[in-house]
């Protein structure tokens, strides 16, 4: 930008108002944004664009974006709604809390109404509004999604992060929980929970939210329960933490994921009663910055929400494409020497490289960065690397989303199939041809890369996990 873009009417302005100058060009940003680095996930595919651009072909596991077509029915309710071009409530339309307040009642057997509920664009945006709002602590567990943290830099919340081991699936564990609430046991925190978890895929079990609840009402925190891929855990096994520690867990959820309309923009948090007076101060800021969601999407997520008979054959068949397809990918991952949970939910895996540390370190490969990079160059897969979920950079994990599949083409072919038939390894080459040959370069990249230490030793155990 040209100096004469901040000149009006060729008048000099006043020394206050001088654009910062090509040495210092962000004097002039907040603090909090300052130094801050776009998105991994950006950067990754600006990668990809340029191998494309030079002719390479380029598998995009980095972005995790809904390989499925959002239900025509629910297509056909955005269509009927086209025409609504009203602000609606800042809370959001009251057939739409009525409608999520239900799905939850039923979903997750919580009792909820729809003034407990509040519409946003994108749940995103609500994570957001929710860290303006509460004045305490971000608790994340490592690994965890990539916005959680850079939104409370951006508030300027402080961010605690809780280590977790790859020995546990990475899953929270109670007794950490535990410690970082005593250490300080009157702080006021919001404890992030994602399950289906992005990156890892894994989820908790019953038990494990039942202990995971105990702590929390016992340090009275807020448990931000993050369910976004709730809907496609691969068993349609979902259970919410809010089962077992109703009164502190708030819910959010939204179209993204389950319905493959990630940029439709429309995500929704479910609050116990008692909490009504945060709900009441995000909406305030919300008035105050969006004022209310798009009406078009607000009136179609009814139908979304609302379910209907179209909703369980669309969900049934979404699970079991990612259940075989993640199962076939971890499979061949690990027949490569790799580390990671089986994934139970969403679309993500989460290998760990570290058996490979010796031959990647001789080839200067000492970070999840650098192993990303590599790995993209060599092979044309994208991946992010594991240092973007909150992992220490040299420890060498990274995600693959394994989306890169024409998400209505598999639908059909498994609607055809009838329910009985197994999803087997012929039908996902053929539907899914793109992951698969992305796994099979990865393992033919792993198999050349040579020895791998059958056991990462003791000490680099410790230092990473
Ligand atoms: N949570 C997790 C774990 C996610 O992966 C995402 C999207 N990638 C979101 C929240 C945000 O979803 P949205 O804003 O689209 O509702």
């Amino acid at each position: 930008m040209s100096h004469d873009t901040f000149r009006t009417g060729g008048a000099p302005l006043p020394a206050t108002f001088d654009p910062p100058g090509p040495s210092s060009p962000s004097v002039h940003l907040n603090l909090n944004v300052r130094g801050a680095a776009p998105s991994a996930t950006l950067q990754v595919n600006e990668m990809c664009d340029t191998l494309e651009r030079e002719g390479r072909e380029v598998f995009r596991l980095g972005l995790g974006q809904s390989p499925f077509p959002v239900p025509e029915p629910v297509v056909q309710a955005l269509r009927d709604n086209a025409g609504r071009k009203e602000y609606l409530p800042v809370r959001g339309l009251e057939a739409l809390r009525e409608a999520v307040a239900a799905y939850h009642r039923r979903r997750t057997g919580t009792a909820r109404l729809a003034e407990n509920v509040l519409i946003g664009p994108g749940s995103k945006e609500l994570m957001f509004l929710l860290q303006m709002v509460y004045y305490g602590d971000l608790v994340i567990p490592t690994p965890s999604w990539v916005s959680y943290a850079p939104q409370a830099r951006i508030i300027g919340r402080h961010v605690r992060w809780i280590d977790t081991a790859s020995a546990n699936d990475w899953k929270l564990q109670p007794d950490d929980l535990e410690k970082l609430c005593a250490s300080d046991p009157g702080r006021p925190r919001i404890v992030v929970l994602n399950y289906p978890n992005n990156p890892t895929g894994h989820t908790y079990s019953d038990r494990e939210l039942q202990q995971l609840g105990e702590v929390a009402r016992r340090y009275r925190v807020i448990v931000l329960s993050d369910e976004i891929y709730g809907e496609i855990h691969h068993q349609g096994a979902h259970v919410s933490i809010a089962r077992y520690y109703p009164e502190g867990t708030i819910i959010s959820t939204g179209l993204s994921k389950w319905c493959g309309a990630g940029g439709w923009r429309l995500g929704t948090f479910t609050c116990p009663r008692h909490l009504g007076w945060l709900l009441e101060a995000m909406a305030v800021v919300a008035s105050e910055t969006y004022t209310s969601t798009s009406a078009p999407i607000q009136f179609a997520a009814v139908t979304a929400f609302e379910g209907g008979p179209f909703i369980g054959p669309y969900l049934r068949d979404s699970r079991r494409v990612l259940a075989a397809l993640g199962r076939h990918c971890a499979a061949v991952l690990r027949g490569a020497g790799l580390q990671l949970p089986e994934p139970v939910g969403g679309f993500y895996i989460f290998p760990d490289f570290r058996p490979f540390r010796e031959p990647l370190r001789a080839r200067g490969v000492r970070t999840s960065s650098a192993l990303c990079r590599s790995l993209l160059q060599d092979t044309g897969v994208a991946t992010i690397p594991g240092e973007s979920f909150g992992r220490p950079p040299e420890e060498l994990t990274l995600r693959m989303a394994y989306v890169d599949f024409d998400g209505g083409a598999a639908l059909d072919a498994v609607a055809a199939l009838g329910e009985e038939t197994a999803l087997h390894d012929a039908f996902l080459r053929t539907r899914c041809p793109r992951v698969t040959e992305a796994m099979d370069r990865v393992a033919n990249w792993l198999r050349a890369l040579g020895d791998i230490d059958e056991r990462p030793d003791e000490q680099e155990m410790k230092e990473v996990s």
